[in-house]
């Protein structure tokens, strides 16, 4: 015997749709908008499943082969070309880092420029990233300040502060400070002014960048 999803009704006249509801309640608004938001829905999960499947493919394909014009064409196809209606951070990211490897330095700038924009709650990850970059590009002075702000950014997402954090940082800009012949002690005074940052900021989703450039830039004029 049918009986209705929503009113709840039933009996042998009932007749209800393949949803589930019965002709009264198949015509009110309410669910005309709920199975067209399922619809939708059901649209989106296609179109997604459809473009992280092609991704994975792509990423499976480049450990054997490792192609790297190939996955960056299907990266491309999807994140630049194609409709995207979920979070792609991690797949753009990667984008960028695909880009460096293959020498493409500056589309690798122009996609990580566009995700600190479209994603500011991920600027560590994204300044951790440039830092990279920079190091590569052997532009020492620029990696260690974005170095600097990528620490930043990484502890004021948390409330509280801890030593080991800018420790780490301290270890990785000895090694681009070597290059620039600083001394240790430069490197333990910019530790210090960023340890200052931090203890004075309150946990923000999107910290304030500003404070911890002017920070750093006035740092390195001097130097
Ligand atoms: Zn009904």
């Amino acid at each position: 015997m049918a009986k209705c999803k929503f009113c709840g009704k039933s009996g042998l006249f009932l007749s209800v749709n393949a949803e589930g509801f019965c002709k009264k309640c198949a015509n009110k608004p309410f669910i005309q908008n709920l199975e067209k938001m399922k619809a939708e829905r059901q649209h989106d999960d296609a179109i997604f499943n459809s473009q992280i499947g092609r991704i994975n493919a792509a990423r499976e394909q480049y450990a054997m082969d490792k192609d790297l014009e190939k996955i960056i064409a299907v990266y491309e196809q999807v994140l630049l070309k194609e409709d995207i209606n979920w979070n792609a951070y991690n797949q753009r990211l990667a984008l960028s880092e695909y880009y460096l490897k293959a020498g493409r330095n500056n589309d690798s700038w122009g996609m990580l420029n566009q995700l600190v924009m479209l994603a500011p709650d991920m600027n560590y990850k994204t300044r951790y990233t440039m830092f990279k970059q920079l190091k590569k590009e052997n532009r020492h002075k620029d990696a260690i300040r974005m170095l600097f702000i990528s620490y930043y950014d990484k502890n004021n997402g948390v409330n509280y502060f801890k030593e080991e954090f800018t420790e780490k940082f301290e270890k990785e800009a000895m090694v681009v400070a070597k290059k620039l012949s600083w001394s240790e002690a430069d490197v333990k005074e910019l530790r210090g002014l960023l340890d200052g940052l931090i203890k004075k900021t309150v946990k923000k989703p999107n910290p304030d960048e500003k404070i911890a450039f002017d920070t750093v830039d006035k740092f390195l004029q001097n130097k």
